[in-house]
């Protein structure tokens, strides 16, 4: 044995071949700070060692190493900049030597090399794998970019257009394309690896390769002349620009950063990546993206643990194969949980069903399923306009029409259908869970299982515990929705649950603005392009449907009459009253035309401002900030008021469904990371500048004494 650490050992296999194997003790191999101390001390000893002929790197996890431990880098971020720029150079020194070794090194891919494993594989001459092999540089999407050389080794392997493309898209690579390009040397049999990798070092070290070549061409500037940089550097600035938006300045800064060093050498191009690096860590986008991540990773916990406490759905009945219940029916039968879909109008089956054929059908054009599979997902729902067929099933989701006396009669009739252990859970967007459950024999077999549309994109299930929801209906639930590929957040019961609770306050401050005189093309437009959510309040009314939001704003404002009963009438009644139900009748807000692909076009209709004058009182313009303020400050309040009466459990579960199931704008984080990005005392005062407004704006005492105290959410 040459080294023995905790996540990995170096020792001589044959002939002068050392093998350096990670070996995490979790389930993985992360490149953390004890394994890239670890590391250091194996190349100590490998350099110390004599008659090493060849070193090759592998893995004793089925994945390579799945990339840096992101729990330990909002840590990393807080640090002085000097300090982390002197982390990251001595983590730079690590692969600076591996690539500096006296004799030829390999690393052998199996399953992931992302971020730090990646670069980790670019610091040595020969990468071969297996077809399991994927391998990429996906920091971009944290809001940071490679900081372990990959700026400077990738384009020096690969050419500065692929390089730019991997790492401007934080793309996972297939072996096939990593061949295609270079970044492995080979692709064999999993079994032969090993054999393979023997042989090329071996060959290396008797001097039948280049390895010094591949080495010092890796080390050396890049190969471009000065009217191919510019052609290259300056159209991928362009589209990079176009691509990510102003919001998110990684994959540029990734970009320029790969400009800067090309005519430079290995050490100078890792100084401009450091500084770069430094540079994108202290932005609140990075931080933000990080605690995406590390929320997601949270919740996932969570569903894991409940998964392991309930037993797994084996079979689902689906009631109602409208929008809804058609999507949640394809949802579970894609992810193989087989699934009865009831309705009461045959039309409604067929839809329901040709709905799933045409989403697979994209599938299999995209080459993403094969026919094998689109025939067994199809074949796994089963249409019904009887209960017959719920015999097995342990798990019914309710999505009938959002009418109270109708689902209480369905899930009256349901629970007798079904066996005593089976749990019901009701899609409904607005009425009280512990209210429905009043028709049940088994209230506590029963929650709210709130998804959202379309059901096969949006990655939010709200989970509502109803007052007599046991912990295990909520498990089983947790679990399928987990299962169904969904991130849920379990939340108690109240009027619009978490999500529409605080979405509402939020087109009440809309309604506000409308009434005093804006324009909601301009609200639209500084919600879109300044905010940053993916459509302004206008547009998103029109999409979800004038009657659906006008229905919520109602139940809304005989939930929480304080806060939220109008004095009179407000911009949605008036589209309301029209019958301009949005995009499902080509009006309202906006006249909805069809483009030359068929999708809906929307232009701002004069007839809108002529109707809207009828709530309009004031006339006055308003500054982007004073628009964001007055959007944003009732949503967030209400936020807070959650938290604080327990309706979500932790910032983390309510900035994950507001980015998961509203849109939320992933760099701004979700409502708590913004705040604590804010300032506590700043977000106070600025909310007590629009107090006047009404109740909906007033800061609750929690907030006001947390921003006194000085205190964060994170
Ligand atoms: P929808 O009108 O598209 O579909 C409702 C279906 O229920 C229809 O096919 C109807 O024939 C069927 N139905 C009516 N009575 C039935 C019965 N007794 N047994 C079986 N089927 C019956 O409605 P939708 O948009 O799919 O909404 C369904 C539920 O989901 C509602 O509670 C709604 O509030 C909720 N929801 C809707 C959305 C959305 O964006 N559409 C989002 C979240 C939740």
């Amino acid at each position: 044995m040459i080294y023995q650490g905790e996540a990995l050992s170096v020792q001589l296999l044959q002939d002068g071949i050392a093998e350096l194997r990670f070996d995490g003790t979790g389930a993985i191999n992360k490149l953390d700070r004890a394994t890239l101390l670890s590391l250091e001390q194996a190349v100590t000893a490998l350099e110390q060692t004599s008659g090493i002929r060849g070193l090759m790197l592998t893995s004793a996890k089925e994945a390579f190493i799945v990339g840096a431990d992101i729990t330990e880098f909002l840590g990393l971020f807080e640090l002085p900049d000097a300090e982390l720029g002197d982390w990251l150079a001595k983590a730079n020194a690590i692969f600076n030597r591996i690539e500096d070794l006296p004799f030829p090194t390999l690393s052998l891919v199996r399953g992931y090399a992302l971020g730090g494993g990646c670069e980790c594989i670019l610091a040595t001459d020969y990468r071969i794998g297996d077809t399991s092999a994927r391998i990429g540089l996906p920091e971009t999407k944290l809001g940071i970019m490679p900081g372990f050389g990959g700026t400077v080794r990738l384009p020096r392997l690969i050419g500065a257009d692929n390089a730019m493309e991997w790492i401007t898209t934080g793309q996972e690579n297939k072996a096939e394309a990593c061949l295609a390009v270079g970044v492995l040397d080979a692709v064999v049999d999993t079994e032969q690896l090993q054999d393979a990798a023997i042989r090329l070092l071996q060959d290396a070290a008797a001097g039948r390769q280049d390895w010094q070549g591949k080495r010092a061409r890796k080390c050396a500037p890049l190969t471009l002349d000065k009217l191919e940089a510019m052609m290259s550097f300056s159209t991928a600035k362009g589209m990079v620009a176009a691509k990510a938006g102003p919001h998110y300045p990684a994959p540029i800064t990734a970009v320029k950063t790969i400009e800067a060093a090309a005519a430079l050498g290995r050490g100078a191009a890792l100084l401009i990546e450091q500084d770069n690096f430094v540079k994108l860590a202290k932005t609140p986008v990075a931080r933000a993206l990080v605690g995406i991540f590390l929320n997601d990773q949270f919740i996932k916990g969570k569903a894991k643990k409940a998964a392991k406490a309930a037993p797994a759905t084996r079979k689902a009945a689906v009631l109602g194969a409208g929008i809804m219940g058609g999507g949640i029916a394809y949802q579970s039968a894609v992810k193989g949980i087989p699934v009865v879909m009831k309705d009461i109008n045959d039309q409604a089956l067929a839809l329901g069903m040709n709905e799933a054929g045409k989403l697979l059908n994209k599938q299999l054009e995209r080459g993403k399923i094969d026919g094998f599979k689109l025939t067994r997902v199809l074949s796994s729902i089963t249409p019904t306009l009887s209960y017959d067929g719920l015999q097995g099933v342990d798990m019914v989701v309710e999505a009938v029409v959002e009418n109270p006396r109708i689902k209480s009669q369905v899930l009256a009739e349901v629970e007798t259908k079904v066996s005593e252990d089976a749990v019901i859970a009701s899609n409904t967007s607005t009425i009280p869970i512990s209210t429905l459950a009043r028709s049940l024999k088994r209230p506590e077999r029963f929650c709210g299982m709130h998804f959202f549309n379309p059901v096969h994109r949006m990655p939010l299930v709200e989970i509502i515990r109803g007052e007599q929801t046991s912990d295990d209906t909520i498990n089983k639930v947790v679990a399928y929705a987990a299962a169904m590929g969904k991130s849920p957040v379990v939340v108690n019961d109240c009027p619009g649950f978490f999500v529409n609770r605080v979405l509402f306050p939020y087109f009440f401050g809309f309604g506000k603005l409308i009434a005093d005189g804006a324009d909601f093309v301009q609200v639209d437009k500084v919600m879109e392009k300044v905010f940053g959510w993916p459509m302004g309040p206008a547009y998103l009314l029109d999409v979800v449907g004038i009657d659906t939001g006008h229905h919520a704003a109602a139940v809304m404002a005989e939930g929480f009459p304080a806060r939220m009963s109008k004095a009179g009438k407000d911009a949605i009644d008036v589209m309301y009253e029209q019958q301009r139900f949005g995009q499902k009748n080509g009006k309202g807000f906006y006249a909805y035309s069809q483009d030359k692909k068929g999708k809906p076009k929307k232009e701002a209709d004069p007839q809108s401002y002529q109707l809207l004058q009828a709530v309009v009182t004031g006339q006055a313009e308003f500054a982007q900030d004073d628009i964001i303020a007055r959007m944003m400050i009732p949503m967030i309040n209400e936020v807070v008021l959650c938290l604080e009466e327990g309706i979500i459990g932790s910032p983390a579960e309510a900035d994950l469904a507001l980015v998961y199931g509203l849109g939320f704008p992933p760099f701004r984080g979700g409502v708590f990371r913004y705040l604590d990005t804010l300032g506590l005392a700043s977000y106070v005062a600025l909310a007590d500048q629009f107090a006047h407004l009404g109740p909906l704006y007033q800061v609750s005492p929690g907030l006001r004494q947390m921003a006194a105290d000085g205190k964060t959410f994170y």
